[in-house]
């Protein structure tokens, strides 16, 4: 069962199984503590990240220590996290230039602890081991390495692969576009029932 643990503007989830729990991104670096008094009970085993932006690791270092446990993301984003802060923000691309243009603000919510993923997650991945049923979906376009979650109950969690601000869309920012439509027609054809995003309410698939 995946509950969402709302903290500003983003999403965190904590996905209960029988046998333990996984908690799905950690929104900002000033949100650890808050997660933790939600999630310190709930037999947690695995923090999974979506992909490698702020405000999705921005508490895996602190929360993987306080509650001693590995966090697991797509190999693919290891590039973004290397110095705590996002490389999309360093101005090299397009996208980059124009978070350039707001800098200050975003760097400074953009802070991070450095962590190292010790679990690198792949297409067809399950996550059983941690205690529940779901397996993971790699999702490229909004960064190459994100993934989604879906469980057995016809539950997905995307990250930012699709968006629902105001109402559902497909990734507002991008790495990739043509991968990124690609992601959000196998998050509608993956059978799950709800979408959960990153930013903004659960979208129902039918
Ligand atoms: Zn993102």
């Amino acid at each position: 069962m995946v509950t969402r643990l709302r903290f500003g503007y983003a999403n965190c989830f904590l996905l209960s199984g029988q046998d333990g729990s996984i908690l799905i991104d950690t929104c900002n670096y000033y949100n650890g503590e808050g997660i933790l008094k939600l999630v310190k009970d709930k037999n947690v085993k695995l923090i999974l990240l979506t992909h490698g932006h702020f405000d999705h690791v921005g508490s895996a270092q602190y929360l993987a220590k306080r509650l001693n446990v590995p966090i697991a993301m797509s190999e693919k984003d290891l590039p973004i996290i290397g110095k705590g802060e996002d490389s999309i923000l360093l101005g090299t691309t397009a996208l980059g230039k124009l978070f350039s243009f707001f800098s200050q603000p975003v760097l400074k919510r953009a802070k991070y602890s450095i962590f190292k993923p010790e679990v690198l997650l792949k297409e067809g991945q399950e996550l059983n081991e941690y205690g529940v049923n779901a397996k993971i979906l790699e999702l490229p376009g909004h960064t190459k390495g994100t993934v989604g979650v879906l469980t057995e109950d016809g539950e997905i969690v995307v990250g930012d692969a699709m968006f629902n601000m105001l109402r559902p869309t497909v990734a507002r920012i991008f790495e990739d576009e043509e991968s990124m439509r690609k992601s959000v027609d196998k998050i509608k054809n993956s059978g799950a029932k709800t979408i959960f995003v990153g930013h903004g309410k659960p979208i129902k698939n039918i």
